[in-house]
């Protein structure tokens, strides 16, 4: 089977390199990590955050957006992230049965790499597959499967669970990342998971 993961909240825990990108941009800010996460796993994002808590012009938000985008994938931030616990040895069983790929939309693929070697993911993989905002996640997985192949998308979000059923995949969402099970349910994924340690192929 191929089997395409995504990487932010699946794979790597991201929150503590929002989070401090967050109080790095946001002078104002006086959320704790714990209360900044319990509005962004409600689906309050950060522009609500600033218009609403903080009062941010259009903008200001916009100014907000643009160093946001341009700092997030800096290895000075990318330095925070952690795997979730246990899924090298977890990734290192699986890709012995089966095609592993992670596909992410992240900007550049540099820093995946960079990511990649320190954690020791490399030979895990078949291919890795970055948007790099010029691509769609489903243009970039098309690609890679043939008809009528048995497919599995695993990711945090929502738009992962919308990416894997428009290939009739089958679809399983993790709780590791950046929504909760109530918002999750929503999207009507084949499984939900605590993570990704915890799916049965
Ligand atoms: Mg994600």
């Amino acid at each position: 089977m191929k089997i395409f993961f995504d990487l932010d909240g699946t794979l790597i825990d991201s929150k503590k390199r929002l989070y401090n990108l967050f109080c790095d941009l946001v002078q104002e800010n006086d959320l704790s990590y714990d209360e900044y996460w319990n509005l962004k796993m409600n689906k309050v994002s950060n522009y609500d955050i600033l218009k609403d808590k903080y009062n941010y012009s259009s903008d200001k938000v916009e100014n907000f957006r643009s160093i946001w985008m341009s700092k997030i994938e800096q290895r000075k931030y990318l330095k925070y992230d952690i795997p979730i616990p246990g899924v090298g040895n977890f990734l290192r069983s699986l890709s012995n049965k089966h095609d592993l790929y992670v596909v992410t939309a992240r900007q550049n693929k540099e820093g995946v790499l960079w990511q990649f070697n320190r954690f020791g993911w490399m030979n895990f993989f078949k291919n890795v597959l970055v948007t790099e905002q010029k691509r769609t996640k489903i243009q970039l997985i098309i690609e890679k499967v043939e008809q009528n192949e048995e497919i599995m998308v695993v990711g945090d979000t929502g738009k992962d669970i919308i990416c894997g059923k428009s290939f009739d995949a089958k679809t399983v969402a993790v709780l590791t990342g950046f929504l909760n099970y109530q918002n999750l349910v929503e999207y009507k994924p084949d499984v939900i998971v605590d993570s990704v340690l915890d799916i049965k192929i």
